[in-house]
């Protein structure tokens, strides 16, 4: 089969995405290569599908053990044999794998790295591997942002298999890091494939020293915006994510919190309840959201800064996945800067880490087109402004701010440089707290010199001097602020400076609910949502009965995609966007009847559907006993389709039905007692009797056929 005809059959797709076929291709010509998509991009069917077109079995690498049961399970959903092997399975079902990958069973092996190093040396040198994939190669590589010791011994896969292509595959890496990733696994000449990490359909906002109760106000107004979609927050902290979901229950939405304090069993059911759309919101710190495939998130949140901009970009992918708008929006304060900046000295990586905040904050920080900084960092360039940026959207207004920067630095230079960012906000607004009392910070000349600003006025001025370098922040003197050079060179005069205008946030939905207060959000769903919605709960139904998530049954896309064009018949049914074969047999009729009850039509298949599935199964190769199993039916009625089947020249290939023996036998028998031959055949014989002459009539009606033609 060729990758095209894999795509259809297996995924229900129509065409490749773009650099798939490429890469594909260069695996089939037993190329490496080395693919960067962001996240929703499309990577996995990059090294399966090759896996699948070509003998022998593919390899993937993942660090996320989680996840692999995820993928494995996905796959088989789809009719392809794939399986996992890792620390999470008991070691038996694990040798039970790698027997059956051996006897030819199995198409794609999940493993973790730490596995895949104890079993390559067991490995003897013919083994058919066809293919090593790489998920998640940026941990090979000390510049990523997740590196991984582990990840340096893979660079043994090339030197024990030097002629079998590896692919490795990343979301996130810069120039540095994919240099790594070439250097580390010895890729020969490796066929480089960047796309394009533009997801123009998110829009981006940053929100600088929000307040929570501002906080508050824009969640509510993003979950309003969505009241049947959903979204994710995160949060630095458990603590926060915690607190977080409380404070969103409390304004009677639907949130649950997610992070690696909960138990297994309490993560996964939060994870349900966000995958089934039961709850609106999941507030998580960074352990949620890898590996999900849920298309209608509509919005991220990030309740701190994250700590560099590669998690950003890949915590703000989930959103919008199906392409339609989607808001990325992100708080930060300086108060964050400053956690993000101890976590990083822990981390033992100080420099690389630092660096990476630095980055990010300048992202936050921003004032020109958030998304060409975005683009630029992952090394694009944008040739125009975005335009669905918050910056874009509303330019900010600059004024000369050297009078306010004076004030500030030389309060700051009047306490000896003893006060942080907060304390030095209540000196220049002349608050009198007993902490400013006691230290005489009341009686320095500038103390009230800027009360005609307010808090936030003054927070983000200060945060804009500390971008702009007039002071530094000394994180090892209880994060002080000290004039730095180029600040004593605005004091003196030598040197002015801008800033941007503060505006204080309010949002559209601020301004509509001071006009009127909306009695209830009850949202009105056009007929398309409404068979969507009844769609999704068909979909749970069959996710709670076979015990399989529900984005395996089919995504949302393929729902949206069915409520869309409305199929009526199995045919139509397979045109949908990610049907492929096994899931139409396996769950398109639900779907056809509800659609078809949906129209005012009888729920009821037309006839033949029933058979035609069973066509579909036996063409991909599966014995009847199977497609009995898969099918829940009895195998004589599968048999009794099948023998319609070849009556109407549906069928023409008998082998795997029965042998030529017991196809001699049964005619036999049928000569010899022509009444009631039947009572006469033997239980193993007695079920493909209707077959063998259905194949008897068949050769007769070619046979005539043939003598007609001469
Ligand atoms: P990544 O691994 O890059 O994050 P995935 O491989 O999980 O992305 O793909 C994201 C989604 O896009 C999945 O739902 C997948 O089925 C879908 N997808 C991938 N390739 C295609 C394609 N050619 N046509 C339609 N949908 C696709
Ligand atoms: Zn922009």
């Amino acid at each position: 089969m060729t990758p095209k005809e894999i795509l259809k059959k297996f995924y229900g797709y129509d065409s490749f995405r773009s650099g798939q076929a490429e890469i594909i291709d260069a695996a089939m010509q037993g190329r490496d290569s080395l693919v960067l998509m962001p996240t929703g991009g499309g990577k996995s069917l990059c090294f399966q599908i090759p896996a699948l077109a070509r003998d022998g079995f593919a390899v993937v690498v993942s660090p996320l053990i989680a996840l692999m049961d995820d993928q494995t399970a996905a796959l088989q959903a789809n009719g392809i044999p794939a399986a996992a092997v890792h620390s999470g399975h008991n070691e038996s079902d694990n040798r039970a794998v790698m027997e059956a990958l051996f006897e030819g069973h199995i198409k794609l092996l999940y493993i973790s790295p730490e596995r895949l190093l104890q079993e390559i040396d067991r490995w003897s040198d013919r083994i058919p591997v066809n293919l090593f994939a790489i998920d998640e190669a940026h941990c090979i590589s000390q510049w990523g942002h997740d590196f991984r010791p582990v990840y340096t011994d893979l660079a043994r896969i090339k030197q024990k298999y030097p002629c079998v292509p590896i692919m490795a595959l990343t979301a996130t890496a810069d120039r540095l890091c994919r240099r790594d990733i070439a250097a580390n696994l010895n890729l020969a000449d490796p066929f480089t494939w960047t796309g394009s990490f533009d997801r123009p359909n998110i829009s981006l906002q940053v929100v600088n020293n929000p307040g929570m109760k501002n906080k508050m106000r824009l969640i509510a107004s993003l979950i309003r915006k969505h009241p049947n979609d959903s979204g994710i927050i995160y949060c630095l902290s458990r603590k926060s994510a915690e607190e977080m979901t409380e404070r969103i229950n409390a304004l009677g939405f639907r949130a649950v919190c997610y992070h690696a304090g909960m138990t297994t069993h309490e993560r996964s059911a939060a994870q349900k309840a966000f995958i089934n759309g039961t709850v609106q919101v999941v507030c998580a710190t960074i352990a949620f959201g890898m590996g999900i495939d849920k298309s209608n998130i509509r919005y991220v949140v990030h309740n701190n800064l994250p700590s560099n901009i590669e998690s950003y970009y890949q915590e703000i992918g989930r959103a919008g996945r199906d392409g339609l708008p989607a808001h990325a929006m992100l708080f930060y304060s300086m108060a964050d800067m400053i956690t993000l900046r101890n976590f990083a000295e822990e981390s033992g990586r100080s420099s690389v880490s630092n660096e990476k905040l630095q980055q990010m904050l300048k992202f936050a920080q921003a004032g020109v087109c958030r998304r060409r900084i975005l683009l630029s960092y992952f090394g694009e360039t944008a040739a125009h402004d975005c335009g669905n940026c918050d910056i874009c959207l509303n330019p900010p207004h600059r004024f000369d701010g050297t009078t306010l920067a004076q004030m500030a630095l030389s309060a700051s230079i009047r306490v000896g440089g003893k006060a942080g960012m907060y304390m030095l906000n209540d000196i220049l607004r002349g608050s009198l707290k007993s902490d400013i009392r006691r230290l005489g910070f009341d009686r320095i000349k500038t103390f009230g010199a800027g009360r005609d600003l307010n808090v936030a006025q003054w927070n983000h001025y200060l945060s804009q001097m500390v971008q702009l370098g007039l002071f530094e922040i000394a994180y090892d003197e209880s994060n002080h602020l000290h004039p730095t050079p180029f600040g004593m060179d605005v004091v003196y005069g030598r040197a002015r400076i801008e800033l941007a205008r503060y505006v204080p946030e309010q949002t559209k939905d601020e301004k509509q609910r001071r006009g009127r207060i909306p009695a209830l959000d009850v949202p009105t769903l056009s007929p398309e949502e409404e068979l969507f919605e009844q769609l999704k709960t068909i979909r749970m139904a069959i996710s709670q009965k076979d015990g399989i998530a529900p984005y395996m049954v089919f995504s949302d896309a393929t729902l949206h995609d069915m409520a869309h064009r409305r199929p009526k018949t199995l045919e139509e049914m397979a045109d949908i966007s990610g049907v492929g074969e096994r899931k139409l047999v396996r769950f398109g009729s639900r779907f056809i009847q509800a659609i078809r009850k949906f129209e005012g039509m009888t729920a009821t298949l037309p006839q033949g559907s029933s058979m035609k599935q069973t066509l579909i199964l036996y063409n991909s190769g599966m014995p009847v006993p199977e497609i009995a199993r898969e099918r829940g039916l009895s195998e004589s009625t599968v048999y009794s389709h099948i023998a319609k089947l070849i009556g109407e020249d549906m069928i023409t290939q008998f082998g795997t039905l029965l042998t030529r023996k017991q196809y001699e036998d049964i005619l036999d028998i049928r000569r010899r007692y022509p009444d009631n031959y039947s009572d006469h055949l033997s239980e193993r014989l007695r079920p493909l009797a209707g077959v063998a002459m259905a194949i008897y009539n068949y050769q007769q009606r070619h046979a005539a056929a043939r003598t007609q033609n001469h």
